[in-house]
Parts: structure tokens; C-alpha cells; sequence
């Protein structure tokens, strides 16, 4: 087995043990990258010299006797709307081909604290709007399991990254599911985070009332892990939550007693029968090893597609104003006067979907249509968190398919925006109520990963790993074989 191949987990203590050095943990991937990136396409930026500077640092520290934590010398891949001081971070879009931050974003800095290694700069939908990656400006990401289909998104080269060896971990963000979807699609482990526990500081925003940075990784560990490095108050964002956070790194593999809710919503006619029952196989099984099911019904979120799509592109169109060829970026090459470099710096910066939700945005706020659309969308978002809150009274987590189909393929819904924003008709109450969402792998159909979503009330993240160790544990340890790819 080559080091691409393990988990951090294992590799932490491949490192303790000194069976190997960070330096050739980023080689491995490094080697994998170059095997395989020409077809998967997961990354817009390879930062090889600052992976193999950083690994080397981690060997001084081990050499010199200094202890290591466990993402010391782990390679991750960072979603490129992640601010990285001095990398290139575009947010897959022209508006920002050449923007190199001058600051790291939180996340940014805390991993860097903790000695890990940054192999590149991860593909997305441009603007993290879209669930395919196909509306990134530079390229398309395949699906590591089927190079003919799309690996999800809008965090898409995170997700493929990681299923393919890419790299051992991920960041991604999610707003409606730009985390959990890809996840599902490409076979591997994502969490969305509760809204407030991890900073959002330089992340560039899409919909700040809904943006959540969060992990991706090939077991529950190292998701754990990498979670619990970036969660936590930050002054820089002062809608982070002031608590104390456990370490993530102990899990209770007992479910006995637990009460899994399964809202017969998220099972309805638009969902995949065969993934309906491969969430059933995975809830019957924790059910034999002591949890308790219960049907329920979370009649909201019929709603709540359409609420999203109001209340994110309302957002967008204030935060994207920022984008005007004056501060950074993109600047139209020829103009007439101000007003006109604007106008031809927007029109040709930005791709289509990302005027689509501008314009969008942009209707929902204008006076006349303001309560219609978006005071009607913040109330919808009331109510569905009281509808969650009641929920978790008579049960301590529900669970539900992250999306409704496998991985579709390339192309097939570029040109149809109604059916690619319902790829996250399972994914977005989760963000509307702010919170905790874990999609992990719960089986094969057509060839192609099909993933569980487990959701719990605010700060429930332990919870979700517990039950995820163990139903990781009832499927003999492992939830994510890696692709071939040969
Ligand atoms: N697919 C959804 C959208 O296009 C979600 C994106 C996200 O979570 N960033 O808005």
C-alpha cells in the first residue's frame, strides 16, 4: 500500500513510529497527483514547492525531538474560495484569476499552526454556486469512480481530491450543501459544520448567513480531526459562537438507545429508489446494533428549496457588489468612464450562473417584491428551525440520503438550472436551520457511491461522529475504498 493511500489517522503514527518522513507522505501524493490530475482535474493551483518546504519543516520538528499533532505532515487540499496569503485564490472565477490574498483565512492559519501541508489549491463552482463543478471558469473535475460524471460541488475538487489520493484531507464550504453532496457523489466523508463553530474569515462570501467551512476526509477520524483544528471562536468573526469544544478525538461506538428520526420527506418520489434502500440497509444495521428508528415528518421542507434560492442569492448579489474591477481582480481591458468599466468588468468577469443569481438577488430585494420573496424566505427560516427543534425532542438525530441520485454525468444538467438546484433538495434545510449535517458512504448502486446523511441539533458534532465511528465500525473500519484510477 503507497502513502497516498492511508489515512491520516495512520499516517500520524507511521510518523511517530519514524516508518516514514513527511517528506515522502507529500511525495507519495505528490506522485499520485501527477498520475492522475490530467484526468480528475481536482485541483486550479498545485503548491508542490510549499507542500515539500512545509513536510520538511514537520521531519526538523520530529528529528529535533519536538512533539507533532496529528495533522503534522498531512497533506490537504484547501478549496480555492479559502483565502491562502500569497496563493492564488480565485474562486473558479475570471473575476479573480490573479488574486493572491494578503492574509490567510482562519482555518488557513490555524492548520498551518498545526504543521500541516497545503498541496494545492482545490476546484469549485465558480463562486461556490452550482452542485457539479461545471461552472468553475477553468475547468471540469471528474468523478474519481467514473471519470464520465461529475464529482458534485459546488466543493467538488475537494471531494475528488480526497477519493482519489489526491490528498489525505479537504477542506470545502457549504452553503446548501456544497460539502455533503460532493462527498456522497465521490464516496467519501464531508461535514457541514454548525453555523457559528467554525470562522468564516476569509472565506469569501457567497451567503454569509449561511457559509460554514468544513472537512472532508476518508474515515470518521480524520474528519473528527480536521474539524476539531478549525471549530472555535474567532474575534475575526463575530458570528462564532463562544464555547468550549471537545478535542474530537475519543469516539463512542455505542448506539444503543440512540433515537434516529427519519422524516419520510427526504424518501419521497424524487429520490432514488435504490438510494432510498441502501439508507434504509445502513439504518437497519444500526438498528441491530441498538438504535431505535422512528418515523417522522418535517413537513417544511417542501419550502425549503425555494427559501434557499431567495435568501442565498439576496446575500449573493450584496456580497458579489464588491466585485467592480476597482479593489482586485479582473478589469475589463477597454472602457468608456467608470460606469462602463463596471458594467464590462461584471459582464465579463462573472459566468452565467453567477449572473443568474445576482439578477436573481437582486429582484427578491427591490422594493415591491421585498416582503413578497425575501421577508416571506426569513420567515419560512424561522419556522423550519422550530420545525427541527421540536423534531429533536423525540429524537437525538435524523437520518436522511445526502442526495437524491448518484453522481450524474458530465453535461447532463448544464443547461437545465431547475434540476441541478435540486441535487441539494436533501442537503439545504440543514443550512436554512443552521445546523450540523455528516454525509457518509453507505453503499454501491450503478457502480457509483451512494451517501447517509446524519443530522443533529446545534453543536451535536460529536454525536454524528459517534454514531458515523460506529456504523465506520459495523462496516469492518473502512467506508471509503479508493478508486483504481490505473
Ligand atoms: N448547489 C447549491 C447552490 O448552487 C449549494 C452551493 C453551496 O453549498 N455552496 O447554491
Amino acid at each position: 500500500m503507497s502513502l497516498y493511500q492511508h489515512t491520516a489517522k495512520e499516517l500520524h503514527e507511521k510518523l511517530l513510529k519514524k516508518e516514514c518522513s513527511a517528506k515522502e507522505i507529500a511525495e507519495s501524493v505528490f506522485a499520485r497527483i501527477d498520475a492522475c490530475e490530467e484526468r480528475v482535474g481536482a485541483y486550479v493551483t498545485l503548491e508542490r514547492e510549499g507542500a515539500m518546504a512545509a513536510a520538511q519543516a514537520v521531519d526538523q520538528k520530529i528529528a529535533a525531538g519536538e512533539s507533532i499533532g496529528p495533522l503534522a505532515g498531512i497533506p490537504v487540499a484547501v478549496k480555492d474560495n479559502i483565502c491562502t496569503k500569497g496563493v492564488l485564490t480565485t474562486c473558479a472565477s475570471r473575476m479573480l484569476y490573479n488574486f493572491r490574498p494578503p492574509y490567510d483565512a482562519t482555518v488557513v492559519e490555524k492548520l498551518r499552526g498545526a504543521d500541516y501541508v497545503m498541496t494545492g489549491k482545490a476546484n469549485m463552482d465558480e463562486f461556490a454556486m452550482g452542485s457539479s463543478c461545471e461552472t468553475s471558469y477553468f475547468k471540469k473535475t471528474a468523478n474519481p469512480h467514473d471519470l464520465a460524471r461529475v464529482p458534485g460541488g459546488s466543493s467538488g475538487g475537494s471531494a475528488a481530491a480526497v477519493a482519489a489520493g489526491e490528498a489525505v484531507l479537504a477542506l470545502g464550504s457549504d452553503t446548501g450543501g456544497s460539502i455533503r453532496q460532493p462527498a456522497s457523489l465521490c464516496g467519501v466523508i464531508g461535514l457541514k459544520p454548525t453555523y457559528g463553530s467554525v470562522s468564516r474569515y476569509g472565506l469569501v462570501a457567497f451567503a454569509s448567513s449561511l457559509d460554514q467551512i468544513g472537512p472532508f476526509g476518508r474515515c470518521v477520524e480524520d474528519v473528527a480531526a480536521l474539524y476539531g483544528a478549525i471549530c472555535g471562536r474567532d474575534k475575526m468573526d463575530a458570528t462564532t459562537a463562544r464555547r468550549d469544544y471537545p478535542d474530537f478525538s475519543a469516539f463512542n461506538g455505542d448506539v444503543r438507545g440512540l433515537r434516529i428520526g427519519i422524516p419520510k420527506e427526504y424518501f419521497g418520489p424524487g429520490v432514488d429508489p435504490e438510494v432510498k434502500e441502501l439508507v434504509h440497509a445502513a439504518l437497519r444495521e444500526l438498528e441491530s446494533a441498538g438504535a431505535v428508528l422512528k418515523e417522522l415528518s418535517l413537513p417544511g421542507t417542501d419550502y425549503a428549496l425555494s427559501a434557499y434560492y431567495i435568501i442565498s442569492s439576496a446575500e449573493a448579489s450584496s456580497n458579489l457588489a464588491r466585485f467592480d474591477g476597482v479593489k482586485y481582480g479582473y478589469r475589463a481591458e477597454e472602457y468608456d468612464g467608470l460606469l462602463d468599466m463596471y458594467e464590462k468588468t461584471r459582464s465579463q468577469g462573472f459566468g452565467d450562473e453567477v449572473k443568474r443569481r445576482i439578477m436573481l438577488g437582486t429582484f427578491v430585494l427591490s422594493s415591491g417584491y421585498y416582503d413578497a420573496y425575501y421577508n416571506k424566505a426569513k420567515l419560512f427560516q424561522k419556522a423550519l428551525r422550530a420545525e427541527f427543534v421540536a423534531a429533536f425532542e423525540d429524537c437525538d438525530l435524523i437520518a436522511t440520503p445526502t442526495s437524491p441520485t448518484v453522481a450524474f454525468r458530465l453535461e447532463e444538467n448544464v443547461d437545465d438550472p431547475l434540476k441541478m438546484y435540486a441535487a441539494d433538495v436533501c442537503t439545504i434545510a440543514v443550512n436554512i436551520a443552521g445546523l450540523p449535517g455528516l454525509s457518509v458512504p453507505c453503499g454501491v448502486s450503478e457502480g457509483l457511491p451512494v451517501g447517509m446523511q446524519l443530522i443533529g441539533p446545534r453543536f451535536s458534532e460529536q454525536r454524528l461522529f459517534d454514531t458515523a465511528y460506529a456504523f465506520q465500525q459495523l462496516r469492518g473500519g473502512s467506508l471509503c475504498p479508493m478508486p483504481e484510477l490505473a
